[in-house]
């Protein structure tokens, strides 16, 4: 058998060093990576984000491996694939008018006393107060936002298939905030995603100043009405 294999011995023998190689590559990129990950949740400071992002999705399955190892919460790597998305599109976002943006939030949101019902496209809020939900849909519709409260990924699809906007800001929790931009990036709309406060099925909480902040992105600040200044400070 081996002298069978003979011939193909330094064939083989290149194969095998470089695996090697490519895995060791690999390791080195990964620790780098987590390096980079963990100055960014220290300092808030992102280097390299095209980098950094390519690396972690490309590696995400190693690279949730190395976070656990390390005593990083696979939140942790959520967190920063959603901050790097944001980093990288803020730009872009900016450029994009107000009128061709729309914002989707969970119905998760609401109030468990919520008299508002589902339709078509969403959830009629009436702004009754009993949740912060009234006062976000009016502040972003002041500033020119469609706003759809939604109950699940299917009414995002309709709704971006019906209006078209160019850009959209995406509430929700971790897992559905980070796979909605990856859903958005593929269909060339520009996402922004804001992660809740506090998660779970009922009575969740936005990062409402997080929202607004983003929801101003790019808005001449004379345009704002006189009830949002304040968050252009934020
Ligand atoms: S403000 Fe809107 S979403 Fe919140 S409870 Fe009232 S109707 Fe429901």
């Amino acid at each position: 058998m081996l002298s069978l294999l003979q011939p193909y011995m330094p064939v083989i023998i290149l194969i095998g060093e470089l695996t090697i190689l490519i895995a060791i590559s690999i390791v080195i990129l990964g620790f780098i990576l987590l390096l980079l990950t963990a100055y960014a949740i220290k300092s808030g400071n992102i280097l390299f984000p095209r980098f950094m992002r390519a690396g972690l999705l490309f590696l995400e399955g190693m690279m949730r491996g190395m976070f656990r190892l390390f005593g990083f919460e696979d939140s942790d790597f959520l967190r920063i694939i959603v901050t790097l998305q944001n980093t990288l599109n803020r730009k872009a976002f900016m450029a994009i008018p107000v009128t061709d943006r729309a914002v989707f939030m969970p119905q998760c949101l609401r109030s468990n006393a919520c008299p508002a019902h589902l339709h078509d496209e969403g959830l009629k809020c009436r702004e009754c107060g009993l949740c912060r939900v009234g006062e976000g849909k009016r502040f972003l519709e002041l500033l020119g936002y469609r706003v759809f409260i939604v109950p699940g990924s299917s009414f995002i699809k309709r709704m971006i298939k019906r209006y078209r906007p160019r850009a959209i800001i995406g509430i929700g929790c971790l897992l559905e905030v980070k796979e909605g931009i990856e859903m958005s990036t593929q269909i060339d709309i520009i996402a922004m995603g804001v992660v809740n406060s506090s998660d779970g099925c009922v009575e969740t909480s936005a990062d409402w100043d997080q929202v607004y902040r983003i929801a101003l992105l790019g808005v001449d600040p004379k345009k704002v009405p006189d009830e949002m200044k304040k968050y252009l400070e934020l």
